[in-house]
């Protein structure tokens, strides 16, 4: 005989000035198995919580469900109340009548009180059949993976190294550094950025607890949070390969440039002095400004921003962020390095978020002279050897023709080749754009949306520098938080094997999404990988004979949710 308690939230006026909740906690009272309700105002309050551990006391309650919002916003604090007053907590059930009844049926009271009264009952039928269940415990293996060796990747393999755990840095280049490596005076203090990512490679290639591996590639990638296995090969001998056990992955691949010979109308790849931004970051770390068709100085040097940004109909929608700011750093660089030279930025608007950003901008402008030019750049063409470069100046209304010795494209920030193909292989999703997405934009920007595999730097999004420390050192945390756990804590509602009925037909193995089943080598059985399982029931759905089941959601809980409801 069990003992249910049925306790529904008004939510302030969330739940309350829709549903009548009264009249749900009424027509409760009599459901088979039901020996209590009552409704409160906040449910998820202190004195909420009070209610529910005092009644599961002083009546016995062997089972809870709680009508009030999605359980993703308080499973966990109602199933932690219930255990604090002795229940088990996966006796305790969620009825979600906020975001799947009373918000979307504002404009019918009538109906959505109807609606609650059936989902709160059809709970009352699950947890009924609910077993009290114990959370799974899971090993973790305290070595992280880090995929790509610029600053991100340094900075994060840096991080958890220095907090004790061994990491296997990968890079498929012959060399660390990345991007960074390639630059000279950095902005906005101009400060050389080569000797303090000199310092960080040395730190890290002769850290104890660092292995480096260049010119190599993750080849292949399977397990889950804690224990993964990942394949590495160097990229030029395909035989030669390496398997890790590894915990938790740091994913830190960068940014490429979107290819110049992409952006035909300004003549990239047909005009050799026209070139991109990392070109001109190798001339002024040379220290040889040389136009590359003659190697003669350039006079008039014109940067174009945004070339193959904010252009959604030709090229990439978004903002690459950066190069608002190493333009003002190039133009300034050119200005003091030839004095008598003129630079030109042809600019939509100028993005310069950050401490100090503006003002540095506003340097270039004021104190190094560079000519900024409000408006986009229509096409550069070459008439008699001379580069032209079309615009306007949409704030003196006119349009404009600049000679330029040398055009510098200011380029989108793509995410670096390859990078797609990576994702899909450890199973993290992209964005629209193929930057590597993170699991929330707000709550969580440093985590992917599989569990142990983190993001860091450019990968992202473009960031400079200062953000890409910033996000490769809480990416670090978030392995470090998960290492500091003695074990891994698992749900134990997953999908369970009844050795007697299975005959090891095979036919859950495919019907899985998640990878979870497999057919024992030693015997016509079928097993799940608890930790991989997410209880989505197609297992139980193609098994003709009804050997797996989903714990806490058997075919003969969800067919009594079923009755009631119809
Ligand atoms: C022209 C220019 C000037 C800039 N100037 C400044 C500046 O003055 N100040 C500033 O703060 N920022 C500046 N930046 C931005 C700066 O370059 C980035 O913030 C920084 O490089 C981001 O570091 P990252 O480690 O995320 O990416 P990256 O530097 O791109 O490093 C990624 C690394 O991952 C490796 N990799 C990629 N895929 C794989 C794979 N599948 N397996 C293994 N390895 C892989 C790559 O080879 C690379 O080594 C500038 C950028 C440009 C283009
Ligand atoms: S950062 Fe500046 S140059 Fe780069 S795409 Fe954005 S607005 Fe254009
Ligand atoms: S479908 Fe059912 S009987 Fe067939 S292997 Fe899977 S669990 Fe066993
Ligand atoms: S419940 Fe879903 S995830 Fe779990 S084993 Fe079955 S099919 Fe796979």
């Amino acid at each position: 005989m069990t003992s249910i308690g049925v306790f529904v939230c008004h939510c302030g006026l969330n739940i309350a000035s829709t549903i009548d909740v009264q009249r749900v906690t009424g027509a409760l009272r009599d459901h088979p198995g039901v020996a209590w309700t009552t409704d409160y105002k906040y449910m998820c309050s202190d004195p909420g919580q009070t209610l529910v551990r005092q009644a599961i006391r002083e009546r016995k309650l062997d089972g809870v469900v709680i009508a009030a919002c999605s359980p993703s916003m308080h499973e966990v604090t109602f199933r932690k109340a219930a255990q604090a007053a002795g229940l088990n907590p996966y006796r305790v059930e969620i009825a979600n009548i906020r975001e799947q009844i009373s918000w979307p049926h504002r404009d019918a009271p009538e109906a959505a009180t109807e609606k609650a009264i059936a989902i709160v009952s059809a709970m009352v039928d699950k947890v009924r059949g609910n077993e009290p269940l114990t959370p799974l415990t899971l090993p973790i293996t305290r070595r992280a993976l880090v995929v790509g060796g610029g600053i991100a990747g340094l900075t994060a393999a840096l991080d958890i190294a220095e907090a004790g755990y061994p990491v296997l840095l990968v890079e498929r280049e012959a060399r660390l550094g990345g991007k960074m490596a390639r630059l000279g005076t950095l902005y906005t203090d101009l400060d050389d950025g080569r000797r303090p990512l000199q310092q960080r490679i040395d730190a890290v290639t002769a850290h104890p607890r660092i292995e480096v591996r260049t010119h190599t590639q993750v080849t292949a990638f399977d397990g889950y949070v804690g224990n993964f296995t990942v394949e590495t090969r160097p990229a030029k001998e395909s035989d030669l390969h390496t398997d890790h056990e590894i915990g938790a992955v740091v994913l830190a691949t960068g940014f490429d440039l979107y290819p110049k010979e992409n952006l035909g109308e300004y003549g990239g790849g047909r005009y050799v002095d026209v070139i991109d931004s990392l070109q001109f970051e190798d001339m002024l770390t040379t220290g040889r400004i040389r136009r590359p068709s003659d190697g003669r100085v350039p006079r008039q040097v014109v940067w174009v921003q945004c070339a193959g940004s904010r252009a959604p109909e030709r090229h990439r929608p978004y903002c690459s962020k950066i190069c608002c700011m190493y333009t003002a750093k190039q133009a300034s660089a050119y200005r003091r390095a030839v004095p008598d030279g003129q630079a030109y930025v042809f600019y939509i608007d100028i993005r310069s978020q950050g401490l100090g950003y503006d003002e540095f901008v506003q340097q270039a402008i004021e104190e190094q002279r560079v000519i900024y030019l409000r408006g986009k750049v229509s096409k550069i063409i070459r008439q008699q050897g001379q580069l032209e470069v079309w615009g306007a100046d949409t704030l003196a209304g006119k349009s404009l023709r600049v000679h330029a010795d040398l055009v510098v494209l200011a380029l989108a920030a793509t995410p670096s080749a390859g990078s797609d193909e990576l994702a899909r292989l450890v199973r993290v999703s992209t964005d629209e754009n193929g930057f590597l997405a993170e699991a929330h934009p707000k709550l969580r920007p440093v985590e992917s949306l599989t569990a142990g595999i983190y993001v860091a730097g450019a990968a992202q999004f473009p960031k400079d520098i200062r953000e890409t420390i910033a996000q490769a050192s809480g990416a670090a945390a978030k392995v470090l938080e998960l290492f500091a756990q003695p074990e891994m804590i698992a749900e134990p509602t997953v999908a369970v094997v009844n050795e007697r009925l299975c005959v090891g037909c095979g036919l859950c193995v495919p019907a899985c999404p998640y990878d979870a089943r497999e057919l024992a080598p030693w015997k016509k059985l079928a097993t799940v990988n608890a930790a991989l399982c997410q209880s989505c029931g197609a297992c139980a759905v193609v098994c003709r004979n009804k050997a797996t089941t989903v714990r806490n959601l058997t075919t003969k809980q969800v067919l009594a949710m079923l009755e009631t409801i119809l």
